[in-house]
């Protein structure tokens, strides 16, 4: 009876799988920020949120937030900005959007696989992009495909996940001059890589630049906001839940604008630790992928090898290895704390050369 009622398409999907880590794990495989508050700001973060008015719908209108994030992040005041818990809501408003007969949605292969699963859900036709194999972008072929399928939207993650890798500016920008529809580039990982189109949002009607609190401290709050031109932005409004946002969250995340110089710190420290871990990969024989985000995807011999190792060490990753052709024998690490880097390392150090090397 159900499965006569309940769309069949969606029946035969798999939800997004969350591993369920022992908190004694060293978590590496979802780009969480492994740096908590100290206890000076967890105090005060704690009087902070018994004043919030849990009793009183949100307003994320009038939180402040977007304000504070203009401040924070140099958002031109010709764009405007919306709020979505976590930027994958703002994945699913701005694809149902769209949502028209017939339209496409376009993307890089491999990328971010809520792209995919927001235009299957929303019965839009999916065009993937292979990226080259080193992972930069294939920009004749992406030219190509949008010249062929005038795709109405158009996602491009700057730097790209599950790859590490930035394309050149110059390229996204060929996208956003091609782009017909909507052009969202995802700067979920903007933070930690030298370069954003932030600052053009809202200068180009069909350009939204998006990001996210969670990779830099506050994967918890869920917070993801978007600023693009008055012309989308405005529509887009008009499909945003009402009280999206929950009260704890907006003055979480007012406190943690504030308080900008904790996040900048660690973000310092993540992209040092980049760098001592890449460097470490590549000594021990593995294939590593130049990484802007504060992950490091590598290619090894045997990947299913290597991640049960870490496993049974208490150390969970990301096998990307069978999820994409591409992405044969890869995976992918985020960056830890020093303690967490030198933990997996001393791993990978009782691995053979044999196991680690890619052939
Ligand atoms: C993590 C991630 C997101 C989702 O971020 P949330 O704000 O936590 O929903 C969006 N895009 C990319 C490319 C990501 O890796």
């Amino acid at each position: 009876m159900l499965h006569q009622i309940i769309r069949s398409d969606i029946q035969e999907m798999t939800a997004y799988s969350v591993a369920d880590a022992p908190s004694s794990c060293i978590k590496l495989d979802a780009m969480e920020m492994p740096y908590r508050y100290p206890e000076e700001l967890k105090a005060r973060l704690g009087r902070l949120l018994a004043e919030a008015p849990e009793n009183l719908y949100p307003n994320p209108a009038a939180s402040g937030l977007q304000e504070a994030l203009r401040q924070a992040f140099g958002i031109s005041d010709k764009a405007d900005i919306a709020l979505g818990n976590g930027s994958d809501e703002l994945i699913q408003l701005l694809t149902l959007l769209v949502a028209k007969p017939g339209a496409k949605v376009l993307a890089l292969e491999p990328s971010f696989v809520m792209y995919r699963h927001n235009a299957k859900l929303f019965g839009l036709e999916y065009i993937g992009v292979p990226l080259n194999e080193d992972f930069t972008m294939n920009l004749p072929a992406v030219l190509s495909a949008i010249e062929t399928h005038q795709p109405a939207l158009v996602f491009v993650a700057y730097p790209n996940n599950p790859t590490g890798v930035c394309f050149k500016r110059e390229e996204v920008q060929a996208l956003v001059d091609a782009a017909p529809g909507i052009i969202v580039v995802d700067e979920a990982y903007g933070a930690f890589s030298g370069d954003s189109f932030l600052p053009q949002a809202g200068s180009r009607s069909h350009l939204v630049v998006m990001r996210t609190l969670s990779k830099i401290g506050f994967a918890g709050l869920r917070i993801g906001y978007a600023a693009g031109h008055s012309l989308v932005m405005r529509e887009l409004a008009k499909i945003v839940p009402p009280y999206n946002m929950n009260q704890l969250s907006l003055a979480a995340a007012k406190f943690a604008l504030q308080n900008r110089a904790w996040i900048d710190r660690h973000i310092d420290i993540l992209k040092q630790e980049r760098s001592r871990l890449s460097e470490a990969f590549s000594d021990l024989g593995m294939k590593v992928f130049s990484s802007e985000a504060n992950f490091i995807t590598v290619k090894v011999n045997d990947a299913v090898k290597v991640f049960e190792t870490l496993r049974q060490n208490n150390i969970l990753i990301k096998k990307l290895h069978g999820t994409h052709p591409l992405l044969e024998q890869c995976l992918r690490i985020t960056v830890g704390t020093p303690e967490q880097n030198d933990a997996v390392l001393n791993v990978l150090k009782n691995i053979t050369t044999s196991i680690l090397k890619p052939n």
